[in-house]
């Protein structure tokens, strides 16, 4: 199968690019922050403590994780509304340190990707769920461009949102993802790293789909 794997931080471009990239090539598009996003939301209203493994453990074998096209389901209920808050984001970033969580998501990500051709974005794609993917590429923005994009984004989706909590939350995530032991964020060595602070969405997508046809 053909794959396009993108890495990078909160607010780099890479849903909206790899939603818009996918389109353009005819194949899926898959969010895997959405699968730490609804494993969380699971462990929120279970009430689950995500420093204790055994807790996660059982989490892990009573959780039944779907996809169909762009939306989400845990156990049959589709909860793609309910997984974009900042305290989701930041409760995901928390659960995803979890090695044994870790592995489920990869197994299931691999199997789609051996299913049929993706496009995949997360933090690990390019470096752990998908080495060998046919092309790869790491996303980046300022800070400020970064914390701006996810702002709007609350602010559109919620009515109102904190622009300096929105940073905060982001740098904490970020140094979160980037340090923590089990595939943190880093660029592949093989990756294209475009800086989208620099260029428009589109612009950047045409970048990408130039280096695809070639
Ligand atoms: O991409 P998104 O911001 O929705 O991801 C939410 C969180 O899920 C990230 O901050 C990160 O901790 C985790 N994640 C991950 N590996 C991925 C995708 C997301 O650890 N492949």
């Amino acid at each position: 199968m053909f794959s396009v794997a993108i890495d990078g931080p909160a607010g780099s471009g890479k849903s909206t690019i790899a939603k818009l990239l996918a389109k353009e090539l005819n194949i899926s598009y898959i969010d895997t922050g959405s699968m730490y996003r609804a494993l969380a939301y699971k462990a929120a209203i279970s009430d689950i403590d995500l420093e204790n493994d055994l807790e996660i453990e059982e989490l892990l074998k009573n959780t039944e994780l779907s996809m169909d096209k762009e939306k989400i389901f845990i156990d049959g209920k589709d909860v793609s509304g309910l997984i974009r808050s900042e305290k989701i984001s930041n409760l995901a970033s928390k659960i995803s340190k979890n090695k044994e969580v870790r592995k489920f998501l990869v197994d299931y990500q691999r199997k789609i990707s051996k299913e049929k051709s993706v496009v995949m974005e997360g933090r690990d794609i390019t470096t752990v769920v998908l080495p060998h993917a046919n092309y790869k590429f790491f996303l980046d923005a300022s800070v400020e461009e970064r914390a701006n994009r996810r702002y709007k984004q609350l602010l559109e989706k919620y009515g109102s949102a904190d622009l300096e909590q929105v940073k905060e939350d982001l740098i904490k995530r970020d140094e979160a993802d980037r340090t923590r032991e089990n595939s943190p964020l880093k660029i592949a060595d093989d990756a294209v790293v475009i800086d989208t602070s620099k260029e428009s969405l589109d612009q950047t997508l045409a970048r990408i789909i130039k280096i695809i046809r070639g």
